[in-house]
């Protein structure tokens, strides 16, 4: 079986359950295609984010590399919170600028995206994000009174055989006592998003205490959960049951990568950010390719 078949990540089933279609052509063909320049390319054109959310992914850099400096001494101001937060904006904004300058198949497709200048406006947003989280009391607690290890986002753990991809930000400790610190830019939906979250982080650990810091409504929100063992089994049964769904929509397409049984997605509002658009029937008349794939499968 390939590995794709047995992964599982919070963006997958996001993505899944938005479309079917998306998700097997972002995770299924490309990556069944890795060692064929047309898989390589694809990859490279799915590594395109927008500066949205260019932005998050460098807050949570400036994030880390603000707890590294402070566990060696090392306590930036505002300005250079700042400064470090464009550092990495900027350095994002150019890597996407010449993953777009370098795309030279599907040239329709270049022009689905533009080269951009980092706006001043995501720089604002993000350095004022990075400042609320860093001068936060409950996280200056923890700075202050335990020792912070950074770990991996690509870090992934093996969940009853399933390659699990949803690791903390840092492990915290202090004697015998232990947290699993998570920043979740992107917010929560409700509180069981929250516990499932926690369950989720605390897979394959002993640590069953996590906190989470989320962003909502303008500010920082602080969750603690301590893990029972029957949640962990409960997200453990989930992962199994989101894994078989997504191995199910993978079967689907067959070695020839037949996508006639494919859903689409349910609302053209999916198809509106959706990176693999340029590959999709769809793009740009969801209801006419939905009808005219019933019409095929009568
Ligand atoms: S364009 Fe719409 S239907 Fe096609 S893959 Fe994207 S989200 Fe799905």
């Amino acid at each position: 079986m390939h590995p794709i078949q047995r992964t599982w990540s919070q963006t997958r089933i996001n993505l899944m359950q938005k479309c079917p279609r998306a998700f097997v052509l972002r995770y299924g063909i490309a990556a069944y295609a890795t060692k064929h320049p047309t898989g390589q390319m694809l990859r490279e054109y799915f590594s395109i984010q927008t500066p949205w959310i260019l932005m998050q992914i460098s807050i949570r850099e400036t994030i880390r590399d603000y707890v590294e400096d402070y566990q060696i001494g090392m306590k930036w101001s505002k300005n250079l919170i700042r400064l470090k937060f464009n550092q990495f904006f900027r350095h994002r904004v150019k890597e996407r600028n010449s993953i777009i300058s370098e795309l030279s198949a599907w040239k329709d497709q270049k022009s689905m995206f533009h080269r951009v200048k980092p706006e001043q406006h995501l720089e604002e947003i993000g350095a004022k994000r990075c400042i609320k989280l860093i001068q936060h009391k409950s996280f200056t607690h923890l700075l202050n009174t335990m020792t912070f290890e950074s770990i991996s986002p690509l870090k992934s753990k093996i969940v009853d055989g399933i390659k699990v991809y949803n690791s903390p930000d840092f492990c915290a400790e202090k004697g015998e006592t232990s947290i699993l610190i998570r920043i979740n830019l992107f917010g929560y939906s409700s509180i069981d998003h929250i516990n499932q979250n926690a369950a989720l982080i605390s897979l394959g650990t002993e640590k069953k205490t996590i906190v989470q810091y989320s962003w909502k409504n303008g500010k920082w929100f602080i969750h603690k959960t301590n893990v029972s063992k029957k949640e962990n089994k409960s997200i453990r049964q989930l992962i199994r049951l989101d894994s078989k769904e997504m191995e199910r929509i993978l079967k689907l397409v067959g070695t020839k990568n037949n996508l006639e049984q494919i859903p689409f997605a349910d609302s053209s509002r999916s198809c509106m950010h959706c990176s693999v658009r340029f590959l999709c029937p769809a793009k740009d008349r969801l209801e006419e390719a939905k009808g005219e794939q019933m019409a095929l499968m009568c």
